[in-house]
């Protein structure tokens, strides 16, 4: 299984000469195995994607989390839902108020984009998950409820043995009163356990995260204690700050994981990083 990361900065685009080593596209993993493509998000890493997806991939899974703007934004630019022999598969999480097609479809609406979801030529198809186990291909595919503002899931993709799990938003100190005391209360739990290769939210360090309670983010220090929590193998810390430039992002993992004492590994997120597990 080949697993690439096209995306992995938090809450928009950020280009620029200070970004370029962990890359300032907005959040999007594909999964590559056999003749699967799945692919985790549609932020504007997906735009890149698209343009190097082989001519023969002719069926893509897009696994969306959520709809804030940084997960869907590379959407309307995505190649393979120009192409009329394409098939796009559509997974997200269902609203109690408005539906996941409904909410879809307000992005590809004029004036915030001038295609409508119904005028793309790819044979499009759109599911509406909660807390659903289904099947892509040979994977099995699990999804759940996670904290973050709005109905946002995380997913878990497992396959023979192997496990990748994916949260790129997710509070974790808000999603249980006692983090990290009693693990089967803990969001995101049974999305993370065990986990080959766990993608989480690691937005802020400690002191930027206790001025920034209740927005739907995580500190870096939360997340490592919630992969050794869920006893992953590898950690990939994801969703990285939109203003923290390569070396600021540099000096946040070395204050807060290289001295660290962990038997998991982890890293940080970076564009164009490739992993075969
Ligand atoms: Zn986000
Ligand atoms: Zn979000």
């Amino acid at each position: 299984m080949k697993i690439t990361i096209w995306g992995c900065r938090g809450s928009m685009p950020s280009p620029g000469p200070d970004k370029l080593f962990f890359g300032g596209n907005t959040s999007c993993v594909q999964i590559e195995h056999n003749s699967t493509c799945l692919i985790l998000d549609g932020g504007s890493g997906i735009i890149r994607l698209g343009r190097n997806l082989p001519n023969n991939i002719k069926k893509v899974n897009i696994l969306l989390t959520h709809l804030h703007l940084d997960h869907i934004m590379g959407l309307g630019y995505f190649s393979p839902l120009y192409d009329p022999n394409c098939q796009v598969n559509i997974w997200g999480p269902s609203g109690s108020l408005e539906s996941f097609i409904s909410k879809l479809m307000r992005y590809f609406s004029p004036p915030l984009f001038p295609v409508r979801l119904k005028e793309l030529p790819a044979d499009i198809q759109i599911n509406e998950i909660e807390n659903t186990t289904f099947k892509i291909d040979d994977f099995n595919i699990i999804s759940e409820y996670i904290c973050h503002p709005g109905p946002t899931v995380g997913y878990r993709c497992e396959i023979d043995d192997f496990i990748v799990s994916y949260m790129p938003d997710h509070e974790l100190l808000l999603g249980s009163s006692n983090f990290p005391l009693s693990a089967e209360w803990c969001s995101g739990y049974n999305i993370a356990k065990d986990a080959d290769l766990l993608f989480h939210d690691a937005q802020y360090d400690k002191k930027e995260y206790a001025r920034r309670i209740g927005w739907g983010h995580s500190s870096i220090n939360d997340a490592i204690v919630f992969g050794n929590l869920a006893n992953v193998k590898k950690m990939v810390l994801f969703h990285h700050d939109p203003t923290k430039s390569d070396e600021q992002l540099e000096t946040m993992f070395n204050e807060n994981v290289q001295n660290e004492n962990l038997d998991f590994e982890v890293v940080m997120a970076k564009e164009n990083d490739i992993f075969f597990i």
